[in-house]
């Protein structure tokens, strides 16, 4: 059974992936996805589809090469020692920011302030002031 690329109209004008290439693209008013009989595999982007069915092989081979270079980038870093901020370390300063926009959204002072919220940040996680 052969795979089949269905158009279909689109209710929304969002960012989408490409299965064929990996690459993000945006929705025009015509959404092609990629169907295995009853299974929908993804959306297809414009580039993808103007290149015509014959390329799509093709496509998806080179896709699944930079997939598998990715992996192999990302398997280098579980072997490495991680370190990260705790995650009520992270509520409190969500809490700064949510003070920081009632405050200075919109405001003149945004900019100038922006900058000292910036230097919080650092002192609550103890980094350095380097600039
Ligand atoms: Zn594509």
């Amino acid at each position: 059974m052969s795979l089949k690329v269905k158009l279909r109209p689109s209710k929304y004008r969002t960012r989408a992936d490409c299965i064929l290439c990996g690459e993000e693209f945006m929705l025009s008013g015509v959404r092609a996805t990629l169907w295995d009989e009853k299974e929908r595999i993804g959306n297809v982007c414009y580039e993808c589809f103007k290149k015509g069915s014959n390329e799509f092989p093709s496509l998806l081979q080179a896709h699944v090469q930079r997939l598998r270079r990715e992996a192999d980038d990302l398997e280098k870093l579980f072997k490495r020692s991680f370190e990260c901020p705790t995650w009520e370390t992270f509520q409190e300063l969500e809490k700064l920011t949510d003070l920081f926009d009632k405050q200075f959204y919109g405001s003149e002072d945004y900019e100038d302030a922006f900058v000292q919220l910036e230097q919080k940040f650092k002192e609550i996680l103890h980094e350095p002031k380097e600039d």
